[in-house]
């Protein structure tokens, strides 16, 4: 397993939904100390508590590609699916995200790519981009506004 060091980047790209603790995606949490990562460590909400990208699983990338660095979070929820969000300072057209999106989109995954102003599906190859979307726990489509 490897440690999140430096890295907060899920603390401003990912939601929280927890009963103490309700964050918006791509906004920073309230909780966010400069320098020491998380402020309530020991008494932080269980969704961040269990929450593990897959690069801190050790279940994609290189030592290199940690997401403050490499500018992409993904979770790979299910085996036909993963989502991508775009780390604090980046979008997802950066180098870091599209390489990821190409290499699951290859692999024939449905890919949901994050970034702050839009969202895009990739399904059987095709891309398709929203402005506001409507996802399930599962990454289900449930309703969308077209860009
Ligand atoms: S994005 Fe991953 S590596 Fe970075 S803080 Fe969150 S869990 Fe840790
Ligand atoms: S409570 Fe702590 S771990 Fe959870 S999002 Fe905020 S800073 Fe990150």
């Amino acid at each position: 397993m490897r440690t999140c060091g430096p890295c907060t980047a899920c603390c401003t790209a990912l939601a929280v939904l927890d009963a103490t603790l309700k964050k918006a995606r791509f906004a920073p949490c309230r909780h966010l100390a400069a320098g020491c990562g998380c402020g309530i460590y020991d008494q932080r909400p269980k969704s961040c508590a269990d929450f593990a990208c897959d690069w801190l699983r050790g279940t994609w990338g290189g030592e290199d590609d940690r997401p403050d660095l490499s500018g992409v979070i993904v979770e790979a929820g299910r085996p036909d699916s993963v989502a991508l969000a775009a780390a604090p300072g980046h979008t997802i057209d950066d180098h870091g995200p599209r390489t990821a999106e190409a290499l699951f989109v290859a692999q024939g995954r449905a890919v949901q790519a994050w970034d702050p102003h839009r969202m895009r599906l990739t399904i059987d190859g095709a891309a398709r981009e929203f402005a506001v979307v409507c996802v399930d726990v599962d990454g289900i489509l449930l309703a969308h506004v077209a860009t």
